[in-house]
């Protein structure tokens, strides 16, 4: 019996398991890793700040899929992987060998320590939700009141989170005045489009934001009462670096177009905690695309069969959620948005999630 084991539930690996489900590969035994049975689908997360949907609503239960699939699912989480022995360590101090292995552990933030205020880091979003649901416990309970939501990084991200969060509070505590502010060192959304950044400027202006741009957020500036939302660009997890895996400057795991590790062909990786040459966004677009050829390949690394290629995609859609009953699109230098436009982009984009979601959604007793 071959060992596949999956490290993570990312977006690659919900498809690894729905197409494991429908055809299974006899005679392997796989087992999926992951700190928690849900796992919040990041394009819905900025929804889910705002209260539009609630956490379950934008989950994938890795569970049900893991059943359908006939896999063993372990709530844990990866300390270290030992590439040559073969073997990952998990927080609960257990160990897990493989013969086939497969990393969708996506990419995380790390704040600098002693920041000032509350801090809510967008990654990685299992400690979010708590941290978020526990703030809004206490601003429903009248606790101390936050003033203003600082956001730290000019991305997509950044943007729809900072109108989300500043949506929700005032929305929960409407006698007080929430400022608004957003600090990047960079640009405002450097790869939108322009009419897409005009309108998202024009968003964050009606929300009452503060834009600084081309600035280095200073810790010594933030008030007091202030949420600070971090929001600069993804990381890679530590223990990637000490794994025996080729890694990049960055530390993400390099891989080749198979998608395998490189000099490592037992190991796969894909979606933002891999690093292809050369380096892609890290979106959750690619994630997905990777998804199908990393099935195809696990299931031919298993009988020896050729692997397949993976093609990145040139350029892809963006669409921004305002928190406002609008979102705007944007792909290379294309953009919808506008009073009414900036609507049905709105129901467009849940359109696209809700079907993302449904499409692992495990019937009762499947
Ligand atoms: C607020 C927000 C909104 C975003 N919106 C969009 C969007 O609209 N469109 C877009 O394309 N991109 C978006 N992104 C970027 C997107 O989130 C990532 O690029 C995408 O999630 C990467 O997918 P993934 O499958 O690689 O990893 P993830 O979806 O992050 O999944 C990684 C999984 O690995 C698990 N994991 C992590 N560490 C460990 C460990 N040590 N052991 C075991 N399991 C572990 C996690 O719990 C998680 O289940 C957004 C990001 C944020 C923060």
């Amino acid at each position: 019996m071959k060992k596949l084991l999956l490290i993570g539930a990312g977006h690659a690996h919900a498809q690894v398991l729905a197409a494991f489900a429908q055809a299974p590969v006899p005679g392997v035994q796989i087992t999926v890793v992951s700190p928690s049975a849900l796992a919040p689908y990041s394009g819905m997360v900025p929804g889910w700040l705002a209260g539009t949907y609630a956490f379950e609503d934008i989950c994938i239960d890795f569970a049900a899929l893991a059943r359908a699939a006939g896999a063993r699912l372990v709530i844990d989480e990866v300390q270290a992987v030992d590439a040559a022995a073969r073997t990952v360590h998990l927080a609960s101090g257990a160990g897990l060998g493989w013969d086939l292995l497969s990393l969708n552990v996506g990419s995380t933030l790390l704040p600098p320590q002693g920041l000032p205020g509350q801090v809510l880091s967008l990654r990685p979003l299992g400690r979010l939700r708590a941290a978020w649901d526990e703030l809004l416990a206490s601003q429903a309970r009248g606790g101390a009141p936050i003033t203003r939501v600082l956001a730290v990084g000019g991305g997509a991200a950044g943007v729809e989170a900072l109108l989300a969060v500043l949506a929700r509070l005032r929305a929960l505590r409407p006698g007080l005045a929430i400022a608004g502010e957003l600090v990047t060192r960079g640009e405002l959304l450097p790869a939108l489009a322009p009419g897409a950044v005009r309108a998202a400027r024009a968003a964050l202006q009606r929300a009452g934001v503060e834009i600084r741009t081309g600035t280095d957020f200073d810790a010594q500036r933030v008030p007091a009462g202030s949420l600070l939302l971090w929001a600069t660009g993804a990381q890679a997890h530590a223990w990637q670096r000490g794994s025996g895996l080729a890694v990049s400057e960055r530390g993400f795991f390099q891989v080749n177009r198979q998608l395998q590790s490189l000099h490592h062909p037992d190991v796969f990786a894909v979606g933002d905690c891999a690093e292809w040459s050369p380096p892609l966004p890290k979106a959750g677009v690619f994630a997905v695309r990777m998804g199908p050829v990393l099935a195809t390949n696990l299931r031919a690394a298993l009988s020896d069969a050729p692997l397949r290629d993976y093609t990145p995609q040139h350029g892809f859609l963006v669409l921004l959620a305002t928190a406002d009953g609008h979102a705007l699109a944007s792909r290379g230098r294309w953009s919808l948005h506008g009073r009414w436009l900036g609507r049905w982009v709105w129901r467009w984009k849940d359109h696209i999630d809700r079907s993302f979601l449904a499409r692992f959604q495990v019937p009762p007793g499947g």
